[in-house]
């Protein structure tokens, strides 16, 4: 296993010119949610589906099947699976969204627009860069390096990439992921925001959405960032095993998605 996370690690370091470019990409399209207060629709609808087709790309790049999930046809939700061996094993999900807030003063970025991608000091400036188009694209990197370096999973590996987060339209966009039947054993959305008290909270919201698929019946995942838990966590080692998930993703990439 230990030669297989480093190689696997190696692959994440040789793609380091490719993810930041990859990053760079998706700033640059404007994808202010178009039913954020204060937006015209008509002035910023199709930017989320712009971002989805650029992922969709690397998606494939990275061997993935993709779909589209669209129940609003002009916002469209990206779903990118990665099988496993037989589909034997344990699904993980993988979960980010594309739409931004619309920037605040946007005349006065330090990096000329909010939607220029400028790197400075090995800092990266744009809007959207931290939630979450980073997060985005490391998705495709855990995908990506899994493929680079040969790595079968036991179970399928789901990506969802998808809109409306910032305005908690879940029904355009994880709800209807979900429902159209991308589901998982267990979910990590990796929504990157670091506030305190506020991770906690929506890692426990994907633990028991964990507990819920495993009991058979219908999951709602809920990844937005004031989602609450509701119910208590019925399985404690799985909550533990998607927290471990969580950890072993941020640094520096996924050791967990190999051992899923
Ligand atoms: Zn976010």
């Amino acid at each position: 296993m230990t030669d297989a996370l480093d190689h696997v690690l190696a692959c994440v370091e040789a793609r380091r010119e490719d993810v930041v470019e990859l990053l760079q990409e998706l700033v640059r399209v404007n994808s202010v949610n178009p039913e954020f207060a204060g937006v015209r629709r008509e002035d910023v609808i199709g930017g989320e589906t712009r971002a989805n087709e650029i992922l969709r790309e690397r998606y494939e790049q990275a061997g993935l099947e993709t779909h589209w999930v669209a129940p609003d046809p002009e916002r469209r939700n990206l779903v990118g699976k990665r099988k496993g061996r037989n589909g034997g094993g344990r699904s993980l999900a993988l979960n980010g969204h594309v739409d931004t807030v619309p920037p605040v003063d946007p005349d006065n970025w330090v990096n000329g627009n909010p939607w220029n991608p400028e790197i400075r000091d090995e800092r990266l400036y744009g809007i959207g860069s931290t939630d979450m188009k980073a997060s985005d694209a490391a998705m495709w990197l855990v995908a990506q390096a899994l493929t680079d370096a040969g790595i079968e999973l036991e179970g399928d590996l789901l990506l969802h990439s998808v809109v409306g987060e910032e305005t908690m339209q879940h029904e355009l966009g994880t709800s209807a992921v979900l429902e159209a039947g991308f589901t998982a054993d267990a979910a990590i959305v990796t929504e990157p925001t670091s506030m305190p008290g506020l991770s906690q909270k929506v890692w426990s919201s994907v633990a028991i959405t964990a507990s819920i698929t495993n009991g058979g019946t219908s999951a709602n995942m809920t990844g937005s960032r004031s989602s609450r838990p509701r119910t208590p966590i019925r399985d404690p080692s799985l909550a533990y095993t998607v927290v471990r998930c969580e950890s072993s993703l941020r640094s520096p990439l996924s050791s967990s998605a190999v051992k899923w």
